[in-house]
């Protein structure tokens, strides 16, 4: 990706308001805090693309962002933030269902997982939620650099034994520090734009 041309196209609450480009999409996923935006910024080689930690009371919304015209990416809002009411949880639900059940250029979704810890219930939640609609899913375990270098493929062992990951599907340890495997992850992305 051209960094200097990844724009937002738009941001979205409802299905009339996704764009129309002709472009394959990717979402994003994770819990806030995950990592999310600093690997937004990693996959398009400049900071400031997608705003960090979405604040409580700010509107949640899909965000569509055009990359260098190759591809769409959709920044999912987190899920699992404490401060999260009741009714923003069920407004967050429905629309992130009806997205990811109903959008016909959604390819594949990139799932974040925090390689530190096991996946939380939300984590696997999600997961499940994704095979059961037969969507591919790469998973980015972020945050590498906390871990040493020998206790990495231990962790990489729970994520893919609790998350009961698919063969198919593909997993990365990531660290938007040192954006190790960064190519890797956008080979594996190819395939889906
Ligand atoms: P988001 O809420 O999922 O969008 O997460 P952010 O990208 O805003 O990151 C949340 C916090 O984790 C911030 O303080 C980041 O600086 C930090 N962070 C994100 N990715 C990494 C990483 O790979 N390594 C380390 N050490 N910190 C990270």
């Amino acid at each position: 990706i051209n960094p200097g041309n990844v724009d937002i196209i738009t941001s979205a609450v409802k299905p009339e308001h996704y764009p129309e480009t002709g472009l394959k999409e990717i979402a994003l996923s994770g819990r806030s805090n995950v990592g999310k935006s600093s690997f937004i910024n990693a996959m398009c080689g400049r900071k400031g693309v997608a705003r960090t930690s979405s604040k409580p009371g700010k509107t949640i919304t899909l965000n569509f962002y055009n990359a260098d015209n190759k591809f769409v990416f959709v920044d999912v809002p987190g899920y699992g933030y404490a401060k999260q009411s009741k009714s923003e949880r069920e407004k967050w639900g429905a629309m992130i269902e009806g997205y990811l059940t109903k959008r016909e250029t959604l390819t594949c979704v990139v799932q974040l997982v925090d390689l530190r810890h096991p996946p939380t219930a939300d984590d696997i939640s999600m997961y499940d939620f994704l095979k059961y609609y037969e969507m591919p899913v790469i998973v980015v375990a972020t945050k590498a650099d906390k871990i040493a270098r020998g206790k990495i493929q231990k962790h990489i062992s729970v994520i893919k034994k609790e998350l009961e990951m698919e063969p198919e599907d593909q997993i990365f340890a990531f660290s938007s520090l040192d954006k190790r495997n960064l190519p890797e992850i956008m080979t594996a992305l190819q395939k889906f734009v």
